[in-house]
């Protein structure tokens, strides 16, 4: 049974890719020195791969910044305003990426792959200005592990894939390119030297619902791809998801192989093998790319075993469930975990060895039973319906008319990270961290008084990231010391790791909420990350269904959420950025999501007293079919993304009927830009638009921590300005009604 992985991290173990880049940007490294580490990367890769004992080494995995982008140079379909000036097909590409403030180019814009973390950039492609495609980067790597012989095989981002993320320029019907895509393709694939026998074409748009356009073009296009294939072995390759809704295509495709992602399938394996054509073998993608725990082995086993039963073994292939991007590079170098914590886990270098032995591995009887039920925590709740909390809040409250808040966090300077690593270093104490961090809530608190804000926060200075914090002041997580993951381009997280049952055993913000709180009269608004982001950001026990980790968070936040009240904090919101990102991609399973997802929100809310005010705060700008979700979270403010919709996002909520408070995030808290209180009154306008007065709270987009000071005051200024304007030419409209 041969074996492979369907990629191996670019970054390298010691994130030599990252560092090599930023030298190279900051003009320290020459494009040669930042070529050779790329090889030298690429080969450590093929080394690890052949010595694991896998049948092929991955090539075309490898990328400077994103695969996305190297499919856009590959295709020869840049923007054009990327190749003025004689750009060379470097600064193009790094342009594209990153923008370039000298010759005044934005970068293109970065959208979550699919339900990760990681981002691709957008392309763009421009109909009516092409280029040549160019093949070298595809080709490099396969000539590159030929020469040093490996038996490679070649990896590249599908047409639909890429069609489907683009935003092409200049046409109507962008599946109309499909045709030509495929053309490019098949020139790709007569390029590749003749050794390169194994091709993976990566589609996991397969695993999402497709459009219909998406679904006809399909079949003509990939068909056209495998002639020109001629006997070299095609797959056709899905993961994130089930892609049995797409079926019929994958059949039709005339493909030699089909990639399944085994930990995302939902319906029974049966229902593909049995109509699965007999030219087509399976790659069973059995060891999770996207986890850091060992797989079960015997468990892994079963299912190939099964297959090879059903199929015969020459028809099944062992493999990774998606790139190994996704996880860490090597267990070898966690040094201070404990040990009986380490014994469980693989990363990439230690799953190219799990993907490889499976294959010989002897299984012992298992059954296929998944994960223990669990227990579920019902909701119990005597929150009255929202008009009566709403009454109840107004008079606790007190707030005036369009009133104003910001989403949780200030400034992150650079003095208050270096406090932080001091206190990891053991340089400062707690005490004189605690009495730090003190200071920047009150400067965050004199702040806002002064700018006249009406709803405050303490600021966040204490979180280094808004999942990591929570995690670290709750049991059942733990933190790698080089668990590095590729977010985007040279950038990288450290996610926490739940490996345990997730408890309360102290309170996590309360000391410094309440500390703020006692600074002012004025109301305070804690901030809590949600259930759904928590779990999202982080690696996940694998032992346990989801939602039984979530509800356990739900539980420590609900804790946490009861306590905060009992302090006096009269406003409580809960972040769930992650809300929509976290949806699985099967549209079968999307409603089950949203139950468990709403029900745990609702799992910290429900015990809280009328009077206390719910917010949430979601940085997404599409609700439209996710309304019914949303309405069900029953918060009494919801704070959203907004300015990219020019507030045309509130047309959901004005047809939705929606009720209670939102907040339309006022201004693109990513740009450094200070926006005018006249261009601020415009903006409050277009949101009175949709949804009335009364409903109506005026705040930024998003959390102010990526920014500096000067420009968050003034932004803020001009907002607090935009909003007295407005409410006083409301109050003025109203006088004249009455009188
Ligand atoms: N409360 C968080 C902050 O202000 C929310 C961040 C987010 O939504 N990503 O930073
Ligand atoms: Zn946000």
């Amino acid at each position: 049974m041969l074996s492979h992985i369907l990629g191996f991290p670019s970054i390298g173990s010691e994130r030599e890719l990252k560092f090599a880049l930023e030298d190279f940007w900051a003009g320290k490294k020459s494009l040669t020195e930042l070529e050779k580490t790329a090889e030298k990367l690429k080969l450590e890769s093929f080394r690890i791969q052949k010595e694991a004992g896998l049948s092929y080494v991955t090539t075309g995995d490898f990328s400077f910044y994103d695969r996305m982008l190297d499919t856009t140079l590959m295709l020869g379909m840049l923007p054009r305003r990327y190749t003025f000036n004689n750009l060379s097909k470097m600064e193009s590409y790094f342009a594209m990426a990153r923008g370039d403030a000298l010759r005044n180019f934005q970068a293109l814009p970065m959208k979550k792959w699919f339900n990760t973390n990681y981002h691709y950039i957008v392309p763009e492609p421009d109909v009516k200005f092409r280029q040549e495609p160019d093949f070298t980067q595809l080709t490099s790597g396969v000539v590159l592990a030929i020469k040093h012989r490996y038996r490679p095989k070649a990896a590249l981002i599908g047409p639909a894939t890429f069609l489907a993320l683009s935003n092409p320029v200049w046409i109507k019907n962008k599946w109309e390119l499909m045709d030509e895509l495929a053309e490019i393709y098949c020139a790709a694939i007569k390029h590749l030297p003749a050794e390169c026998s194994f091709i993976q074409i990566e589609e996991p748009i397969l695993s999402t619902e497709m459009e219909k356009e998406a679904w006809l073009s399909f079949i003509p296009a990939h068909r056209k791809i495998k002639d020109a294939a001629s006997d070299r072995k095609l797959m056709l390759t899905t993961y994130f998801g089930d892609p049995l809704l797409n079926a019929t295509p994958i059949y039709d495709s005339g493909y030699d192989v089909i990639h399944l992602d085994m930990t995302s399938l939902k319906h029974d394996l049966k229902d593909y093998i049995s109509e699965l054509p007999a030219h087509m073998s399976v790659s069973a993608g059995v060891v999770n790319g996207r986890n850091i725990w060992k797989t079960d082995m015997d468990k892994a086993k079963g299912i190939l075993d099964m297959l090879s039963n059903k199929l015969g073994e020459d028809r099944v292939l062992c493999a990774s469930s998606c790139s190994l991007l996704h996880c860490p590079a090597d267990i070898r170098n966690e040094h201070k975990l404990d040990e009986k914590l380490k014994n469980k886990m693989a990363f990439a270098v230690q799953k190219c060895y799990e993907v490889a032995s499976l294959p010989t591995h002897k299984a012992a009887e298992t059954d296929f039973s998944t994960s223990t039920s669990a227990v579920r925590t019902e909701i119990t709740s005597d929150r009255s319906p929202y008009a009566i909390r709403k009454t109840i809040q107004a008079e606790k409250l007190n707030l005036p008319l369009l009133p104003t808040t910001t989403i949780g966090s200030f400034p992150q300077t650079q003095q208050i990270r270096s406090l932080r690593r001091k206190l990891k270093n053991g340089e400062i104490n707690e005490d004189a961290y605690e009495s730090a961090i003190k200071q920047e809530i009150y400067a965050n608190i004199q702040h806002q008084l002064k700018l006249g804000i009406d709803v405050l926060v303490h600021g966040e200075p204490e979180r280094n990231d808004m999942a990591e914090y929570f995690g670290e002041n709750l049991d059942g997580f733990c933190f790698l010391e080089n668990g590095w993951v590729q977010s985007f381009g040279s950038r990288c997280v450290k996610p926490p790791v739940i490996y345990g049952d997730v408890k309360r055993t102290k309170p996590i913000t309360l000391k410094w909420t309440k500390y703020a709180a006692s600074l002012t009269d004025k109301p305070m608004k804690a901030i809590l990350t949600g259930p759904v982001t928590i779990a999202k950001w982080s690696f996940m026990r694998e032992d346990m269904p989801q939602e039984t980790v979530w509800e356990q968070i739900a539980i420590a936040l609900r804790e946490e959420s009861l306590e905060l009240e009992e302090a006096g904090i009269p406003i409580i919101q809960i972040d769930e950025p992650a809300f929509v990102e976290a949806m699985p991609l099967d549209k079968n399973i999307q409603e089950q999501y949203f139950d468990d997802a709403v029900r745990c929100f609702r799992l910290i809310t429900s015990a809280l007293k009328d009077s206390t005010q719910v917010h949430t705060h979601m940085c997404y700008s599409e609700f439209d079919s996710i309304m019914p979700h949303i309405k069900r979270l029953d918060a009494d403010v919801i704070s959203i993304e907004a300015g990219r919709s020019g507030m045309g996002v509130l047309n959901s909520f004005k047809r939705n009927g929606y009720e209670s408070g939102i907040g339309a995030g006022l201004y693109d808290i990513h740009s450094s830009r200070i926006p005018t209180a006249t261009e601020l009154s415009v903006s409050i306008e277009r949101i009175l638009r949709y949804i009335s007065a009364e409903q109506v709270w005026i705040n930024p987009d998003c959390g102010l921590k990526t920014r500096g000071w000067g420009e968050t005051l003034s932004a803020l200024q001009n907002m607090v300005t935009a909003a007295i304007l407005m409410r006083g030419r409301i109050e003025k409209n109203d006088e004249k009604a009455i009188g």
